[in-house]
Protein backbone atom coordinates (compact mmCIF):
# COMPACT_ATOMS: atom_id res chain seq x y z
CA UNK A 1 0.00 0.00 0.00
CA UNK A 2 1.60 3.31 -0.90
CA UNK A 3 1.23 6.02 1.75
CA UNK A 4 1.41 9.37 0.38
CA UNK A 5 -1.37 8.08 -2.66
CA UNK A 6 -4.07 10.47 -1.71
CA UNK A 7 -7.99 10.09 -3.14
CA UNK A 8 -9.47 13.64 -3.42
CA UNK A 9 -13.27 13.73 -4.17
CA UNK A 10 -14.32 16.89 -4.84
CA UNK A 11 -16.90 18.80 -7.58
CA UNK A 12 -15.80 22.54 -7.00
CA UNK A 13 -13.23 23.25 -9.75
CA UNK A 14 -11.36 26.47 -7.15
CA UNK A 15 -11.43 23.99 -4.30
CA UNK A 16 -10.21 21.18 -5.66
CA UNK A 17 -7.53 22.39 -7.83
CA UNK A 18 -6.23 24.33 -4.39
CA UNK A 19 -6.00 20.84 -2.58
CA UNK A 20 -4.29 19.25 -4.91
CA UNK A 21 -1.87 22.22 -5.89
CA UNK A 22 -0.96 22.17 -1.78
CA UNK A 23 -1.02 18.18 -1.20
CA UNK A 24 1.34 18.00 -3.85
CA UNK A 25 3.70 20.37 -2.62
CA UNK A 26 3.68 17.79 0.29
CA UNK A 27 5.03 14.80 -1.60
CA UNK A 28 1.74 13.45 -1.64
CA UNK A 29 0.14 11.78 -5.06
CA UNK A 30 -2.58 12.82 -5.45
CA UNK A 31 -6.07 11.76 -7.54
CA UNK A 32 -8.89 14.07 -7.93
CA UNK A 33 -12.20 12.93 -9.08
CA UNK A 34 -15.18 15.30 -9.51
CA UNK A 35 -17.95 13.20 -8.37
CA UNK A 36 -18.98 9.95 -6.45
CA UNK A 37 -19.42 7.08 -8.56
CA UNK A 38 -15.90 7.00 -10.01
CA UNK A 39 -14.94 7.68 -6.48
CA UNK A 40 -16.55 4.48 -5.62
CA UNK A 41 -14.76 2.61 -8.18
CA UNK A 42 -11.27 4.07 -7.91
CA UNK A 43 -11.40 3.51 -4.29
CA UNK A 44 -9.57 0.42 -2.85
CA UNK A 45 -5.79 -0.20 -1.16
CA UNK A 46 -4.15 1.73 -3.56
CA UNK A 47 -5.53 4.80 -2.21
CA UNK A 48 -4.99 4.55 2.03
CA UNK A 49 -6.66 8.11 2.51
CA UNK A 50 -9.98 9.79 0.99
CA UNK A 51 -10.71 13.19 1.26
CA UNK A 52 -14.28 13.83 0.61
CA UNK A 53 -16.72 16.66 -0.17
CA UNK A 54 -20.23 15.18 0.39
CA UNK A 55 -21.98 17.87 -2.06
CA UNK A 56 -21.47 15.90 -5.04
CA UNK A 57 -23.35 15.92 -8.70
CA UNK A 58 -24.30 12.09 -9.02
CA UNK A 59 -24.28 10.49 -5.49
CA UNK A 60 -24.42 12.23 -2.09
CA UNK A 61 -21.09 12.32 -0.49
CA UNK A 62 -23.02 10.53 2.89
CA UNK A 63 -24.17 7.72 0.36
CA UNK A 64 -20.57 7.73 -1.12
CA UNK A 65 -19.22 7.85 2.36
CA UNK A 66 -21.02 4.32 3.79
CA UNK A 67 -20.39 2.60 0.60
CA UNK A 68 -16.59 2.88 0.55
CA UNK A 69 -16.83 2.29 4.27
CA UNK A 70 -18.66 -0.65 3.75
CA UNK A 71 -16.32 -1.96 0.74
CA UNK A 72 -12.88 -0.90 2.13
CA UNK A 73 -12.86 -0.69 6.18
CA UNK A 74 -9.00 -0.62 6.38
CA UNK A 75 -9.00 3.17 4.88
CA UNK A 76 -9.33 6.29 6.10
CA UNK A 77 -11.67 9.02 4.88
CA UNK A 78 -11.50 12.51 6.04
CA UNK A 79 -15.01 14.71 5.19
CA UNK A 80 -14.36 18.25 3.86
CA UNK A 81 -17.90 19.75 3.65
CA UNK A 82 -19.33 23.04 3.67
CA UNK A 83 -22.40 21.65 5.79
CA UNK A 84 -21.42 22.53 9.44
CA UNK A 85 -24.19 21.49 11.56
CA UNK A 86 -23.95 19.05 14.18
CA UNK A 87 -26.41 16.97 12.72
CA UNK A 88 -24.56 16.82 9.45
CA UNK A 89 -21.28 15.65 10.99
CA UNK A 90 -22.83 12.81 13.04
CA UNK A 91 -24.34 12.06 9.74
CA UNK A 92 -20.92 12.20 8.56
CA UNK A 93 -19.31 9.88 11.41
CA UNK A 94 -21.91 7.58 11.50
CA UNK A 95 -21.56 6.78 7.79
CA UNK A 96 -17.97 5.69 9.05
CA UNK A 97 -15.80 9.15 8.44
CA UNK A 98 -13.10 8.83 10.28
CA UNK A 99 -13.12 13.03 10.20
CA UNK A 100 -14.85 15.90 9.42
CA UNK A 101 -13.45 18.98 8.52
CA UNK A 102 -16.23 22.11 7.94
CA UNK A 103 -15.09 24.47 4.96
CA UNK A 104 -13.71 26.86 4.66
CA UNK A 105 -11.06 24.78 6.54
CA UNK A 106 -7.40 25.92 8.14
CA UNK A 107 -4.90 24.07 5.50
CA UNK A 108 -2.34 23.39 8.22
CA UNK A 109 -4.95 21.68 9.92
CA UNK A 110 -6.08 19.63 7.36
CA UNK A 111 -2.70 18.67 7.04
CA UNK A 112 -1.94 17.79 10.38
CA UNK A 113 -5.12 15.41 10.36
CA UNK A 114 -3.89 13.76 7.15
CA UNK A 115 -0.61 12.84 8.94
CA UNK A 116 -2.50 11.61 12.00
CA UNK A 117 -5.20 9.37 9.92
CA UNK A 118 -2.08 8.13 7.41
CA UNK A 119 -0.44 7.23 10.64
CA UNK A 120 -3.26 5.06 11.55
CA UNK A 121 -3.63 3.02 8.51
CA UNK A 122 0.37 2.44 7.81
CA UNK A 123 0.30 1.00 11.79
CA UNK A 124 -2.97 -1.33 10.92
CA UNK A 125 -1.54 -2.42 7.57
CA UNK A 126 1.82 -3.40 9.55
CA UNK A 127 -0.29 -5.36 12.69
CA UNK A 128 -1.92 -7.28 9.96
CA UNK A 129 1.34 -8.51 8.38
CA UNK A 130 2.67 -8.82 11.85
CA UNK A 131 0.02 -10.92 13.53
CA UNK A 132 1.27 -14.64 14.05
CA UNK A 133 -1.36 -17.93 13.13
CA UNK A 134 -3.11 -18.76 16.32
CA UNK A 135 -3.92 -22.56 17.19
CA UNK A 136 -5.89 -24.82 19.64
CA UNK A 137 -5.80 -28.36 19.40
CA UNK A 138 -5.58 -29.41 15.31
CA UNK A 139 -7.06 -26.24 14.38
CA UNK A 140 -4.91 -23.55 13.03
CA UNK A 141 -5.75 -20.00 11.60
CA UNK A 142 -3.77 -17.81 9.42
CA UNK A 143 -4.82 -14.52 9.37
CA UNK A 144 -2.33 -13.17 7.15
CA UNK A 145 -2.96 -15.66 4.41
CA UNK A 146 -6.61 -16.21 5.51
CA UNK A 147 -6.37 -19.36 5.28
CA UNK A 148 -7.68 -22.51 8.42
CA UNK A 149 -6.67 -26.02 8.79
CA UNK A 150 -7.95 -29.16 10.55
CA UNK A 151 -4.83 -30.61 11.04
CA UNK A 152 -3.58 -31.31 7.62
CA UNK A 153 -7.24 -30.59 5.98
CA UNK A 154 -7.67 -26.69 4.50
CA UNK A 155 -10.97 -25.66 5.75
CA UNK A 156 -13.20 -24.28 2.76
CA UNK A 157 -14.65 -20.83 5.12
CA UNK A 158 -16.39 -17.82 4.24
CA UNK A 159 -15.00 -14.56 5.00
CA UNK A 160 -17.20 -13.98 8.26
CA UNK A 161 -17.17 -17.66 9.50
CA UNK A 162 -12.88 -17.14 9.10
CA UNK A 163 -13.66 -14.44 11.12
CA UNK A 164 -15.32 -15.85 13.56
CA UNK A 165 -13.08 -19.13 13.60
CA UNK A 166 -10.05 -16.44 14.10
CA UNK A 167 -11.67 -15.28 17.28
CA UNK A 168 -12.69 -18.15 18.86
CA UNK A 169 -9.24 -19.80 18.29
CA UNK A 170 -7.45 -17.13 19.51
CA UNK A 171 -9.66 -17.07 22.90
CA UNK A 172 -9.56 -20.49 22.66
CA UNK A 173 -10.72 -22.30 26.22
CA UNK A 174 -12.30 -19.42 27.37
CA UNK A 175 -16.19 -17.83 26.99
CA UNK A 176 -16.88 -15.11 24.05
CA UNK A 177 -19.92 -13.63 24.89
CA UNK A 178 -22.24 -12.90 21.46
CA UNK A 179 -22.24 -9.29 21.80
CA UNK A 180 -18.25 -9.34 21.68
CA UNK A 181 -18.53 -11.47 18.39
CA UNK A 182 -21.26 -8.98 16.68
CA UNK A 183 -18.81 -5.95 17.54
CA UNK A 184 -15.84 -7.70 16.76
CA UNK A 185 -16.79 -9.41 13.33
CA UNK A 186 -20.01 -8.14 12.18
CA UNK A 187 -18.73 -4.46 13.53
CA UNK A 188 -22.29 -3.66 15.36
CA UNK A 189 -23.68 -4.06 18.71
CA UNK A 190 -27.20 -4.38 17.20
CA UNK A 191 -28.66 -7.69 18.66
CA UNK A 192 -32.49 -7.32 17.39
CA UNK A 193 -31.45 -10.18 15.22
CA UNK A 194 -28.38 -12.41 15.68
CA UNK A 195 -29.98 -15.18 13.26
CA UNK A 196 -27.02 -14.20 10.88
CA UNK A 197 -24.83 -15.31 13.77
CA UNK A 198 -26.61 -18.77 14.31
CA UNK A 199 -26.29 -19.62 10.60
CA UNK A 200 -22.66 -18.78 10.82
CA UNK A 201 -21.64 -20.99 14.08
CA UNK A 202 -24.03 -23.60 12.05
CA UNK A 203 -21.95 -23.82 9.15
CA UNK A 204 -18.21 -23.51 11.08
CA UNK A 205 -19.34 -26.74 13.14
CA UNK A 206 -20.05 -28.73 10.14
CA UNK A 207 -16.59 -27.77 8.95
CA UNK A 208 -14.66 -28.18 12.48
CA UNK A 209 -16.25 -30.94 13.44
CA UNK A 210 -20.14 -30.67 15.65
CA UNK A 211 -18.56 -31.06 19.02
CA UNK A 212 -15.58 -29.00 19.56
CA UNK A 213 -17.66 -25.39 20.00
CA UNK A 214 -19.95 -25.32 23.06
CA UNK A 215 -22.66 -22.99 23.27
CA UNK A 216 -23.14 -21.09 26.91
CA UNK A 217 -26.60 -20.56 26.52
CA UNK A 218 -27.55 -16.66 26.94
CA UNK A 219 -23.65 -16.08 27.19
CA UNK A 220 -21.99 -16.78 23.33
CA UNK A 221 -19.48 -19.74 22.59
CA UNK A 222 -16.41 -21.69 23.76
CA UNK A 223 -13.84 -23.38 21.05
CA UNK A 224 -13.16 -26.28 23.55
CA UNK A 225 -8.60 -27.60 23.46
CA UNK A 226 -10.20 -31.23 22.56
CA1 LIG B 1 -19.43 20.26 -3.54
Amino acid sequence: MSQGNLLVVEDDQAIGRGLVRVLESQGYAVTWLRSGRPALAAAGPDFPLVILDLGLPDIDGIEVCRKLRMSHPEIAILILSARDQELDIVAGLDAGADDYLVKPFRLAELLARLRTHLRRVETADRTELAREPVEAGDLRVDSASRQAWRGDQALNLRPKEFDLLNLLVSEAGRAVTRQRIMTEIWDTEWMGSTKTLDTHIHSLRREIGPDRLTTLRGIGYRLDVE
